[in-house]
């Protein structure tokens, strides 16, 4: 018989002694994930019986902790995200954007994670909204939905931004859809400059106002220079902002959609094995025809980088923008429909799909060719 399936809560069991005498104590929210992950569908959580309505037979079910840092409970919650964003969806193509910063800012990120990952929403989004409503390129108040992703394949911190949109908004009276190219959005040069512009300047404006998001080495009051270099640097590594072309129609857009929106740091399938106190996991190496590769941590350094990914409580990582903001959403989904002169929830004509095993491929490909990084890489 094969052994169970290594689990992220099995680690977590064995090497969280181990992991307090290296590393410290965890925090109080890093306390809430270590506990909900070990007790899930566990006797801890207590349970239910459950009988079968076919034969009768009774069997116990543990509870789930529903942590959104949980691989095991993310299928559920993301069915129930899915069903209420099915009536949103407008009948247009949807591109896919991704945020990236350079690697640079990963310290400011690790200092004060809150604050950086609300900039990277607040710079982006921004940043969509002006160049959207500029006459120059779409001329139209459009909405969106952005996701945010903090790991790479490895683990390791590589913050940055989803964003899905659809390609088109609303004239300045509200009453016209304008539609965008069939496949271009909005110029990608652009939007990165305007992007890394709005970044830095925030940065900048933090830097003036002594607010604790540098670490002491590239503190600007202690450490000038190191803090100038610095920012030099980050003004001339690249900020890059991906578009990727339409995706199918608004029920293929929903499922594409849900690759990305609730998932962790790693999914479980990816774990192989622990051996020497070591965790042996799957990766894709991108630089190489994407070949899945064996990589082995130390079972602390594996816990302390599965933590990096643990955002603060209450954080919210899917957001609204523009159109789509909360509190109007509903009478701009209806807005846009009238525009589009679609009745209410008729999501379904379908836009003609792009082939999307081969376009996926050229994206990457070319993503990877122009910036060696892959904004796949955090999917698994
Ligand atoms: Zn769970
Ligand atoms: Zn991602």
């Amino acid at each position: 018989m094969s052994a169970a399936p290594l689990e992220v809560a099995e680690i977590f069991r064995r090497y969280s002694g181990a992991y307090e005498q290296q590393i410290g104590r965890f925090s109080a929210a890093e306390q809430r994930v270590v506990h909900d992950i070990t007790s899930c569908r566990t006797a801890d959580l207590g349970g239910h019986l459950y009988v079968c309505d076919q034969c009768g037979v009774i069997t116990e079910r543990f509870n789930s902790c529903r942590n959104r840092h949980c691989p095991k409970c993310q299928k559920l919650e993301r069915e129930r995200w899915l069903e209420k964003r099915q009536q949103e969806l407008l009948p247009v193509p949807y591109f896919h954007l991704v945020f990236t910063v350079p690697h640079q800012l990963n310290p400011l990120f690790l200092t004060d994670p809150k604050t950086l990952y609300n900039l990277l929403f607040r710079a982006s989004a921004d940043t969509l909204l002006t160049i959207a409503e500029d006459p120059k390129y779409l001329g139209a108040k459009i909405g969106f939905l952005a996701i945010l992703h903090s790991w790479g394949q490895r683990l390791d911190l590589h913050p940055h931004l989803h964003v899905i949109v659809p390609g088109g908004g609303l004239s300045s009276d509200r009453q016209q859809w304008i539609a965008s190219s069939r496949d271009f959005f909005l110029p990608v040069k652009v939007l990165s400059r305007v992007f890394r512009g709005k970044f830095l300047d925030e940065v900048k404006k933090m830097a003036r106002e002594s607010q604790p998001i540098f670490p002491s080495r590239l503190d600007p009051r202690d450490q000038p220079g190191a803090y100038q270099n610095w920012l030099d640097e980050l003004y001339a590594a690249p900020w890059v902002v991906y578009s990727k072309p339409p995706f199918g129609g608004a029920k293929r857009g929903l499922q594409y959609l849900a690759r990305y929106t609730h998932r962790v740091a790693i999914s479980e399938n990816r774990l192989l094995r622990i051996e020497n106190d070591r965790v042996v996991f799957e990766w894709k190496d991108y630089r190489d025809d994407s070949k899945v590769k064996p990589m082995s941590l130390d079972a602390v350094e594996f816990l302390r980088r599965f933590l990096m990914h643990v955002l603060p409580s209450g954080f919210h990582r899917i957001r609204y923008y523009g159109l789509f903001a909360n509190r109007h959403r509903a009478a701009n989904l209806e807005l846009c429909r009238q525009a589009l002169g679609v009745a209410e929830e008729s999501p379904e004509p379908e836009i003609v799909a792009n082939d999307e095993a081969s376009e996926t491929e050229t994206w990457e490909a070319r993503m990877l060719r122009l910036t060696g990084i892959d904004p796949m890489r955090c999917l698994a």
